[in-house]
């Protein structure tokens, strides 16, 4: 764990810049309605910034934001932000792209990967693999993988994919997921649409980073927890398997410390489907809101 526990990240940031744009209040859509967290967007009975973890990886994410999805509390970038230490936040236009993002997709240290479903790219754009760089035993010479996550609902991160010119050059990372979405936050009534902090631990480990993967399906279940017993108004179970869970994964970080790809390796065998009776009841409550992939 590193000591960055309440400092303002990317989300954190792009969340603050919309506020300032709004000309009024940004009502939650089906939420609660009470004071929340400004760090985790939770009531204050149900905050959850003490457990908040974080990583570093030598994978990065960078999340492509729709409009009001950073202020949305059931938004899962957010947890993303939290975990991964080198995440970036921008805001999406179809009109406007941040110099800063433009910049970002051409430092060479990172080899970008957009992350969409393969189906509506040119298959030639198409990859299912992150390029190892095992090859270039030196070390400072190798890239480093960033995923690129369309952050919005379905419809939006395909306007994203279908109008964003600077992604077209970049290769598109197809998931196959072994597994059927957990997230219950937002209903789309499909489980094969993942939500961003699903999506990201797909692509951790991909890139070889387990520990990361594994700490990202913790957190998700934690916040998933906290989220819904706010809206129910029930207590939180400190001690439940949700907590106890993302306590073990903590347990890996520190052991790893130092953690890279190469040192983590080993840590796989855990024995953890992502699902728990518990959570599974927990999770039944639909909000009724968007999904996005
Ligand atoms: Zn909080």
């Amino acid at each position: 764990m590193h000591e960055n526990l309440r400092m303002p990240h990317a989300v954190s940031h792009l969340r603050a810049a919309r506020l300032a744009r709004s000309a009024k209040p940004f009502l939650a859509r089906g939420g609660f309605k009470r004071e929340r967290c400004v760090d985790c967007r939770l009531v204050p009975s149900h905050c959850m910034c003490s457990l908040r973890p974080s990583l570093i990886t030598r994978a990065g994410v960078c999340l492509l934001m729709a409009d009001i999805e950073p202020l949305k509390p059931s938004n899962t970038g957010w947890l993303v932000a939290d975990v991964v230490a080198d995440t970036f936040a921008f805001g999406w236009t179809r009109t406007e792209t941040d110099p800063d993002l433009l910049a970002l997709l051409c430092d060479p240290q990172w080899q970008p990967y957009v992350v969409f479903p393969g189906q509506y790219a040119e298959p030639e754009r198409v990859v299912r693999t992150v390029q190892p760089s095992d090859g270039l035993r030196d070390e400072a010479r190798q890239t480093r993988p960033l995923f690129i996550l369309l952050d919005g609902t379905w419809s939006e991160a395909r306007k994203m994919f279908r109008r964003s010119p600077y992604l077209d050059r970049l290769p598109v990372l197809s998931l196959e997921p072994r597994q059927t979405s957990q997230y219950k936050l937002r209903n789309s009534g499909r489980t094969d649409h993942f939500c961003t902090s699903e999506v990201a631990a797909l692509c951790m480990s991909l890139a070889g980073e387990p520990v990361a993967e594994q700490t990202l399906e913790a957190y998700l279940a934690v916040f998933t927890h906290h989220y819904l017993h706010a809206k129910s108004q029930q207590p939180i179970a400190w001690d439940g398997f949700a907590h106890q869970r993302l306590h073990e994964v903590s347990l890996l970080t520190s052991r790893d410390s130092g953690l890279n790809s190469a040192s983590c390796g080993s840590v796989r065998a855990m024995p953890w489907n992502g699902e728990h009776r518990e959570e599974t009841v927990a999770r039944k409550v639909p909000t009724g809101g968007r999904r996005r992939r």
